[in-house]
């Protein structure tokens, strides 16, 4: 079975932003059917030559029966399945209560974590995501899942820890 990078955080922060943005730089999709990709929630993607499962944590949580599952609980699914977790945090926003929740969790279950600082669309916006060191993580990597900005340098980084 392939290793498994599961995807976390808080609604909004653009977790399938990023997950759609892995998909569609050279992190291949290799079962890329239009219209189809959207309501998936594992993908299978490629970085540097390595395959990987790719999971969207909210949108599994969208599919389990119209419930609207508490953030906790739908990192922790993610968390359980995972080789590496990457920890999505709008930058922004800063960190929220949310955010510090699931950052708890992440801590108890002691698999290695990469935290993403999205929303960083432009250089000004990189003191917002240095703010993230806060959380006790390790390093912020800025990322814009927009604009595909830092998103290549936040894939090296799972697969030095993969
Ligand atoms: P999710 O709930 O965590 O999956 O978040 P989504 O991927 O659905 O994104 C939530 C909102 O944030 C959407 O309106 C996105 O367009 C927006 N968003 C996501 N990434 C970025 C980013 O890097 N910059 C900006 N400005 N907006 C973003
Ligand atoms: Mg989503």
């Amino acid at each position: 079975p392939l290793p498994v990078v599961a995807i976390v955080g808080r609604p909004n922060v653009g977790k399938s932003t990023f997950v759609n943005r892995v998909l569609r730089r050279r992190a291949a999709v290799v079962e890329d059917t239009p219209g189809v990709t959207r309501d998936r929630v594992a993908y299978e993607a490629e970085w540097s030559g390595r395959r990987f499962t790719l999971i969207d944590t909210g949108g599994w949580a969208r599919q389990a029966a119209g419930i609207d599952l508490r953030v906790a609980e739908q990192a922790e699914m993610g968390v359980e399945m995972a080789d590496v977790v990457v920890l999505v945090v709008d930058a922004i926003v800063g960190a929220t209560d949310d955010d510090e929740a699931v950052v708890r969790l992440l801590r108890r279950s002691g698999k290695p974590v990469v935290l993403v600082a999205n929303k960083v669309d432009d250089q000004r916006f990189e003191a917002d995501a240095a703010a993230l060191w806060n959380l006790g993580l390790g390093e912020p990597w800025p990322v814009s899942a927009l604009h595909g900005r830092g998103s290549g340098d936040v894939l090296d980084a799972v697969l030095d820890v993969l």
